[in-house]
């Protein structure tokens, strides 16, 4: 498969890393894909870029066991993991804008003030007269950081921090979703000085994302001006947290995660349905929420963290004897437990829904393994197809919100 075939086929994560192929790939907004893809010449061919594409597939358990074989023990489930943990941020001022434990975040604070990096990357909003739209920064200011809190559930270009990230002489640390991961991993190997350059890569855990139409929808069905969105934030205000979204007439719109992902007809975008990895396998550091009912009950909002080499674990643990983390060791099954709806249906359905697509005639992307290989049903999966296919028309159709008003349904 090619960059021209990722994008015709709906593959593209609009991750914008092929643009670092320097064959002169720039990104831009696509009204039919509801995201950023790479802007192709037809008759010009991009290997580089090919090369560079995550969304094409990745070695997922052959550069786990090059990155961190050697250190942890690996599971299908989780991949390679050293040490784990639940825990949370002390400092208040980064609890109030995580989406669970702000570790994420307290990650980052941390290696600025140690001298592990120089610089960081993470992820904000930005908003403009086409609505709202992701900018990763390369930073080493608080305020930065946590501006940039909070969990992106929609599609990130990374090329303009790419851009930053080959001019910039200092050590950086990474903050992106597993896929933004394995696309720097692969850029590591065409350019090796990075591997040096990036000192820490750090994952969420990750169930997928929608593209722009989703919130697009949301905003419209509620009166809030998409191209006038002064503040927008998936997760925030506590745990599991809620959407909110207002423009600047004032129109506003809340709703609880994870409820509102059920209240359009999108889904997530194709190369979602099609990823084989949960947890960030190719990250040094990955984080996720705590579903386990003694840390959603209790009063503090946890995260899951783990470390898959000795470094990110030296790096945890110095956070906890330093107080700027409170940690508990967590057991991997925990988590496998915590994180199952996600890992079944990447890990063990993934073969069936594989075996589906490619019949209906979808490019697969190609992973050396990191699923079982046992296909469960596959009439189940064309259940769930044709299910997400027609809650997509009807919303194209503007019948969706009809639709749950009639099953007395939040829209
Ligand atoms: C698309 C997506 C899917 C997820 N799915 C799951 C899941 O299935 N199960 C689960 O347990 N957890 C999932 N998470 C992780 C969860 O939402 C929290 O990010 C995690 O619990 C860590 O929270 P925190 O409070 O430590 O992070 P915060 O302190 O809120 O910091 C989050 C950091 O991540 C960066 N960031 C956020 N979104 C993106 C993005 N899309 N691309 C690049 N950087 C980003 C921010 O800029 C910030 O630096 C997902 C996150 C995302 C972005």
């Amino acid at each position: 498969m090619d960059l021209h075939q990722v994008v015709k086929s709906k593959l593209c994560l609009g991750c914008g890393i092929c643009t670092a192929s320097g064959e002169g790939i720039e990104m831009g907004f696509s009204k039919k894909h509801g995201m950023n893809i790479p802007q192709l010449d037809s008759h010009k061919t991009y290997p580089l870029g090919d090369n560079l594409c995550p969304a094409i597939g990745y070695d997922i358990v052959h550069e786990g066991i090059e990155l961190y074989g050697s250190e942890g023990s690996y599971s299908m489930e989780l991949g390679n993991i050293l040490s784990s943990y639940a825990a949370y941020a002390i400092n208040s001022d980064v609890i109030k804008g995580a989406s669970s434990g702000g570790v994420m975040s307290q990650l980052l604070l941390f290696v600025l003030e140690k001298g592990i990096a120089d610089k960081v990357a993470c992820t904000k909003f930005i908003y403009t007269e086409n609505g709202p739209r992701t900018n990763t920064i390369l930073t080493s200011k608080l305020s930065d950081i946590l501006d940039c809190q909070g969990s992106k559930y929609c599609p990130v270009d990374i090329s303009s921090f790419l851009v930053d990230l080959r001019e910039f002489n200092g050590k950086v640390a990474f903050i992106g979703t597993p896929c933004q991961v394995a696309g720097l991993r692969k850029l590591q190997k065409v350019v090796p000085e990075l591997k040096e350059k990036v000192v820490l890569t750090i994952a969420n855990f990750c169930g997928g994302f929608k593209s722009y139409k989703s919130i697009q929808k949301l905003s419209k069905r509620h009166g809030v001006r998409f191209d006038q969105i002064e503040y927008l934030r998936f997760r925030g205000g506590g745990q599991p947290g809620s959407l909110l979204v207002y423009d600047s007439f004032g129109k506003r719109y809340e709703a609880p995660y994870p409820n509102y992902t059920g209240y359009t007809g999108y889904s997530k975008i194709l190369r979602c349905h099609l990823c084989v990895d949960a947890t960030g396998e190719l990250a040094d550091i990955a984080c996720g929420d705590a579903w386990i009912d003694r840390y959603i009950e209790h009063k503090k909002q946890w995260s899951i963290v783990v470390g898959r080499s000795k470094f990110a674990r030296e790096v945890i643990e110095q956070m906890c004897k330093e107080r700027v983390i409170y940690c508990e060791a967590l057991d991997q099954s925990e988590i496998i437990k915590s994180q199952w709806t996600n890992i079944k249906s990447k890990k063990i359905r993934q073969a069936a829904r594989f075996a589906l697509y490619e019949k209906l005639g979808y490019e697969i992307p190609k992973f050396d393994g990191g699923y079982s290989k046992y296909v469960t049903s596959m009439l189940f999966e064309l259940r769930v197809f044709c299910s997400h296919k027609f809650k997509e028309l009807l919303e194209e159709l503007g019948l969706y919100k009809t639709l749950r008003i009639i099953l007395k349904k939040r829209y």
